[in-house]
């Protein structure tokens, strides 16, 4: 059994869901200790929770500890096993942290799957589905990747009642990743997405993206969309021949929506003015797939301590397989050696 102390690094709860897809995928029984451990809410939250539970149902293992605010689990992966699957987190929680969990193991199972996730589909601190539709998705497309996400419905916080549809194939074709340029910029375009709030919110934050870019009113959409309770999130991207890359912050209340197009309009000027393809949050999620794959090499910025500390969990099942170096000008090169 590989024991990972879940406060390295850090310290959240992508320790927990890298490994428990890497227990899963190798078959390797793994205990999970101090999870989450120096958070103000420490343990497994049912994000988490839905995470592990939904990691096991794939794989047909066995649980201990996972019960909510637990900080210690232990897990015995069976294999996994393909199917229709529909988790329900119960909360506004991340569906698509779930699927980061789950998605790497479908991929290893023999036949076609689907799992249906309920939940937010629009967290600060976590994927939007659009990050995972354009730029997450395509990046393991060109890997041999064959999955597709559907919005069903938004989930904001603290409503929640959103939901995803992930279709997944066997990953049969494992090709390496070559992502060191970006390409010739291809188009620019930004949504405010806005749920049961007035309308001055998304035309202020409209505004305010189109100062703080420089981009014209025909780049930006202001899109009302259905959800349970109120919501704001803004979400541009930029498409690249080799690359598309997206940018999201979120509404809160009492933050002036001039702010949340800053924190937007702030994210695109920071990856322009660097080379690398790949932005920070695309550097760490692409880690376990590539190591899962046939590896690559992709460049990107500085990395976080999301990378590092992912990186580690991945040496702690599969060696060190993901060399790191900086290319000066503000760019670094990862490399990550594949399975096959
Ligand atoms: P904790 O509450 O313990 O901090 P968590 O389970 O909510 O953790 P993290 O461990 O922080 O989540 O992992 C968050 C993941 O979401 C990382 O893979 C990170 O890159 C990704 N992420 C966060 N914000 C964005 C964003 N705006 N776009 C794309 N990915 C994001």
């Amino acid at each position: 059994m590989i024991t990972i102390d879940g406060s390295q690094g850090e310290g959240g709860g992508q320790i927990l869901r890298t490994a428990v897809a890497l227990a899963a995928i190798a078959g390797v029984p793994v205990k999970i200790e101090r999870i989450r451990s120096r958070r103000l809410k420490p343990g497994l939250q049912r994000q988490h929770l839905a995470a592990v539970q939904a990691a096991a149902q794939v794989s047909g293992g066995s649980l201990e500890g996972a019960a909510l605010g637990s900080s210690e689990i232990a897990f015995v992966p069976g294999k996994p096993r393909a199917g229709d699957y529909a988790f329900d987190i119960g909360t506004a929680g991340s569906t698509t942290l779930v699927l980061q969990t789950v998605l790497p193991i479908l991929l290893g199972a023999a036949g076609p799957s689907t799992a249906i996730v309920r939940g937010g589909t629009h967290n600060s601190m976590a994927p939007p589905v659009e990050f995972i539709q354009e730029s997450f998705l395509p990046a393991l497309r060109s890997v041999g990747v064959v999955a597709t996400l559907e919005l069903l419905r938004h989930g904001f916080h603290s409503a929640g009642g959103g939901a995803i549809r992930v279709a997944v194939q066997p990953w049969e074709n494992r090709a390496p990743l070559r992502l060191l340029e970006r390409g010739k910029a291809v188009s620019r375009s930004a949504d405010v997405l806005t749920s049961s709030l007035p309308a001055h919110v998304a035309a202020r934050e409209a505004e305010a993206l189109k100062h703080g870019l420089h981009w014209s009113r025909q780049d930006i959409a202001s899109r009302v969309v259905p959800a349970h309770g109120p919501g704001n999130a803004i979400i541009a991207r930029l498409r690249f021949e080799e690359v598309a890359a997206v940018f999201t912050a979120f509404g809160e209340i009492r933050k002036p929506a001039e702010q949340v197009a800053e924190e937007c309009a702030r994210q695109v000027r920071h990856y322009l003015e660097a080379e690398a393809p790949v932005c920070d949050h695309l550097a760490d999620q692409l880690l376990l797939p590539l190591a899962l794959g046939a590896g690559g090499v992709f460049r990107t910025r500085r990395p976080s301590l999301h990378t590092l500390t992912n990186a580690s969990i991945i040496a702690a099942f599969l060696g060190p397989v993901v060399k790191m170096t900086e290319d000066g000008d503000k760019n670094w090169t990862v490399t990550v050696r594949g399975q096959r």
